[in-house]
């Protein structure tokens, strides 16, 4: 079998026997949770699906692959890569935000809305290149005491990203490079970026806006909204997204 180190020739999925269609079949995960009642709750199941999805694939690839994989560095409290821009879905703001509501006091959510402003004035008008010199400076507003404070909801971008070389990461954090030579693990990033589509694809499908944005952005939108009628307004179709929205779908 050939690994994931191969890169763009990797086929592992239908390797093992998986489907390899992951982008369709999330896509139709979504069109039935969502065809038949736009409700909070059912928005709600959207990211937590794709999640436990491309969890589910990376585990039985990871599994079949075995000792041919060499053990990833990632490790809690290990942080290096939580310092670089994320890009979530509207499906995974609308999750966070849920989570927010829950589980953070008013002035926990203050002091985040400050952080990501922060980072949103620090990311303003600069390309990928010019993002990538300054990752020093970016540290995620979830980040505190070197662990993510809303690691059950984290985004698909933080989940497929894993490092075999945590010396690397640490250097180039701080030369501001874009995380080159880690050695990650190629496939668990090709599977969620397929699920991660498949997900918009599903939510376009249905009419809803869809695309990425950065998750600074996302978070001080979804603070400054009342979540229950932005989640309700983009059910119903409307563009709620599109001041912070970086790639549509
Ligand atoms: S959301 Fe959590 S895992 Fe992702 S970059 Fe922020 S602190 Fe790190």
């Amino acid at each position: 079998m050939t690994t994931a180190e191969d890169g763009e020739s990797w086929d592992g999925l239908s390797e093992i026997g998986l489907h390899s269609d992951l982008r369709g079949i999330e896509e139709n995960t979504v069109v039935v949770t969502l065809g038949a009642s736009k409700t909070r709750a059912k928005a709600l199941e959207l990211a937590p699906q794709a999640h436990r999805l491309a969890a589910q694939v990376i585990a039985r690839v990871e599994h079949e692959l075995g000792d041919l994989l060499p053990p990833v560095a990632c490790k809690a409290g290990c942080c290096f890569c939580c310092y670089h821009q994320v890009l979530i879905s509207p499906p995974e703001a609308v999750l966070i935000g849920d989570f927010l509501e829950k589980h953070f006091s008013e002035r926990q959510r203050q002091a985040l809305a400050a952080k990501a402003q922060k980072n949103l004035e620090l990311i303003a008008g600069k390309d990928l290149e010019a993002i990538v010199q300054i990752r020093p400076q970016l540290k995620c507003a979830f980040l505190q005491d070197n662990l993510c404070t809303i690691y059950a909801v984290r985004p698909m971008g933080c989940r497929a990203w894993s490092s075999k070389r945590a010396e690397q990461c640490e250097i180039g954090l701080a030369h501001g490079d874009p995380l080159a030579g880690i050695g990650g693990y190629i496939h668990r990033q090709k599977i969620a970026v397929d699920i991660h589509h498949g997900l918009l694809q599903g939510t376009k499908a249905l009419g809803l806006e869809s695309g990425y944005m950065d998750l600074a952005g996302g978070v001080n939108l979804l603070l400054q909204n009342n979540l229950a009628n932005l989640i309700q307004r983009w059910l119903n179709g409307e563009e709620v997204f599109s001041p912070v929205m970086d790639y549509r779908v």
